[in-house]
């Protein structure tokens, strides 16, 4: 292995991210939103293919001995416990060739610098906390709703943890069967909040995949309506100073207000805050960091890593 600079040196430090997702790996060096020096994404197959197209990408950059640390956003189940023998895993996913693979371990054999590893919406949530929406903000939530619907953030300053990670799109919400006869998609649990309202579920219950549904189509009042559900009981359970909701599917930007004002309906004034009934605009948003929060999020983790 190249000999490293371990003196973690901030100045002209290059950090590496890697958005883990379940179809794609982005990988990326440089060291925030304004510099990007290298990008590359390609699908995420098998651990064995994939794990070493990213070293590779990195091992030029760990080469010249400018790379201060990585960070791994990455798609779960995954044990983000540092203190636990398997940290740094992907534990118990469904999708092949991935259950309990050690992807922390590889990459640190492999580049010798230090690795930080959490959940895609933890690194999100930490990358929006850096540079994006939830800069000042001690306790937020970050969604993401795409494939699948997932959850994180911060409470009190620290990403969210705990007994293993919050798994947010499992959540129950009551399910409109009048309007919805559609049984949710969810392997585990039929129709959790992921079930009924993650892209692929849109796509099933009308039979269309939504980036071809019209912006007035009835099934964006519904995927809102359950969107909303999930909202205001994350609101209640970890009041949280701002909801960043980001993932393919929001950028049907239509589902925004339609979301905002279904949680003030449903709060029904419970919640007396201002940034609940005054200023909901601010309270739930897109990311800050656009569809770049995956990968700066990854890099986040990495100068989390490196200590700087
Ligand atoms: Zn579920």
């Amino acid at each position: 292995a190249a000999s490293i600079n371990r003196s973690r040196s901030t100045t002209n430090a290059l950090y590496g991210g890697i958005e883990a997702g379940g179809t794609k790996f982005v990988c990326a060096v440089g060291s925030g939103p304004e510099d990007i020096r290298d990008e590359i994404r390609f699908p995420t197959t098998a651990p064995d293919e994939t794990l070493p197209l990213a070293i590779n990408f990195f091992r030029r950059y760990a080469g010249q001995e400018t790379l201060a640390a990585i960070g791994v956003s990455c798609f779960g189940p995954v044990d983000p416990n540092p203190a636990s023998p398997t940290f740094g895993y992907v534990t118990t996913t469904p999708k092949p060739h991935w259950a309990h693979t050690d992807v922390v371990g590889r990459l640190r054999h492999a580049l010798n610098i230090p690795v930080g590893f959490d959940t895609d919406v933890n690194g999100a949530a930490l990358g929006e906390h850096r540079w994006g929406a939830a800069q000042g903000l001690d306790t937020f939530v970050y969604l993401t709703i795409g494939t699948g619907l997932g959850g994180g953030g911060m409470v009190n300053g620290q990403l969210l943890h705990g007994l293993m990670h919050a798994e947010m799109g499992h959540t129950r919400i009551p399910h409109d069967w009048e309007h919805d006869p559609y049984g949710g998609n969810c392997p585990y649990h039929g129709d959790c909040w992921e079930g009924l309202a993650c892209g692929p579920a849109i796509e099933a219950r009308w039979q269309t995949p939504g980036q071809d549904l019209a912006p007035n189509h009835p099934a964006w009042a519904l995927e809102a309506h359950y969107l909303a559900l999930g909202v205001a009981n994350i609101t209640l359970m970890l009041s949280p100073q701002r909801i960043i909701m980001g993932g393919g599917v929001m950028d049907q930007q239509q589902l925004f207000p339609l979301v905002r004002k279904e949680v003030q309906t449903l709060l029904n004034g419970y919640v007396q805050k201002p940034e609940i009934l005054e200023r909901i605009d601010d309270y739930i948003v897109p990311p800050g960091l656009g569809n770049r929060a995956g990968v700066l999020g990854a890099i986040a983790l990495a100068i989390h890593a490196a200590g700087a």
